[in-house]
């Protein structure tokens, strides 16, 4: 698959508070692995634009943006709640963050590439139309795939593959019948979301010390069928890797082979289906060689995946 690497230094000047684990270093360790490797080699690498209040406005609530912008700090540290804060600079982060899966859909649908990765941050996945938390202010992940419908894409799916439920965006996209979410995540664990299912909701809970062949089976016997059964015309991904075997925010067992099958087994079906393409989010994913490897393997599927 052509596979474009999207990012922005910006990203890196979004700082929380000392030793918090969604911290700068991270993006180092991403795209050092990717050199380490030679998949530099292979990706189209994208430079993230800012993206417009309006593409916020399609998701989150004024009354949000409004409360972000004012709570910019000019110096030092402004929480945001109990575990997220912004610095001076978060919101030059945040548009290129979302940037990011605009140019994401945008290049998918002119035929510039099939799959994109978004090395960017803070992430999103926590964040619904009028709250920031969990490390999120905005939801990324779901302003593009509003984006991808203003531009006529009728069905879409997102994968949420990180260890935390993807809360805020099934808040986002519970109404809408026209977009598949299916989440896997540690059960019970942060942020205790009420589990529901429904046509178009998946949810896939797991209890602690699962590993990379309960992933599967969660993969094979619920989320296939149902993709090809949905028939997205584009496929998101919430690309947390905190699930790692060696992260220890949370405590499933994952290693980075299970996220080159999941990513070929997304790339597989996405052909099936005729789907236009893959646009992926890094989410969380916080001990640092791991989540290198890990973003490595998901991207090398992608690449070597016809
Ligand atoms: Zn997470």
């Amino acid at each position: 698959m052509r596979t474009a690497l999207i990012s922005h230094p910006l990203c890196r000047r979004h700082k929380m508070i000392d030793d918090h684990p969604e911290c700068p270093e991270r993006l180092d360790a991403i795209s050092d692995r990717i050199l380490a490797s030679g998949l530099d080699l292979s990706l189209l690498q994208k430079t993230a634009p800012k993206c417009s209040v309006d593409d916020i406005r399609t998701v989150h609530s004024s009354a949000m943006i409004e409360h972000v912008l004012s709570s910019l700090p000019s110096e030092g540290l402004n929480e945001l709640d109990g575990d997220t804060w912004l610095c001076p600079e978060s919101f030059k982060a945040i548009e290129r963050a979302i940037g990011a899966g605009i140019m994401a859909v945008d290049g998918i649908l002119n035929d510039e590439f099939d799959a994109a990765f978004c090395a960017v941050r803070p992430p999103g996945h926590h964040a619904n139309q009028t709250t920031s938390s969990g490390f999120c202010v905005f939801n990324n992940v779901a302003i593009a795939v509003k984006h991808a419908q203003e531009l006529g894409i009728e069905r879409v799916a997102i994968l949420d593959i990180d260890v935390h439920h993807g809360n805020g965006t099934q808040d986002i996209f519970r109404e809408d019948k026209n977009v598949l979410f299916c989440s896997l995540f540690q059960y019970p664990f942060y942020p205790n979301t009420p589990i529901e299912n429904n046509d178009h909701i998946v949810n896939s809970p797991l209890p602690i010390n699962s590993n990379g062949n309960d992933f599967k089976l969660v993969v094979e016997q619920h989320w296939l069928p149902k993709l090809r059964e949905f028939k997205p015309q584009m496929l998101f991904i919430s690309a947390g890797f905190d699930a790692h075997l060696e992260d220890d925010m949370a405590s499933l067992s994952f290693v980075e082979a299970d996220y080159s099958w999941f990513s070929e087994q997304i790339a597989s079906v996405v052909k099936e289906i005729k789907c236009k393409g893959i646009v992926s989010f890094l989410e969380g994913g916080y001990e640092l060689s791991s989540l290198g490897r890990s973003v490595a393997a998901h991207l090398r599927a992608l690449v070597d995946s016809e």
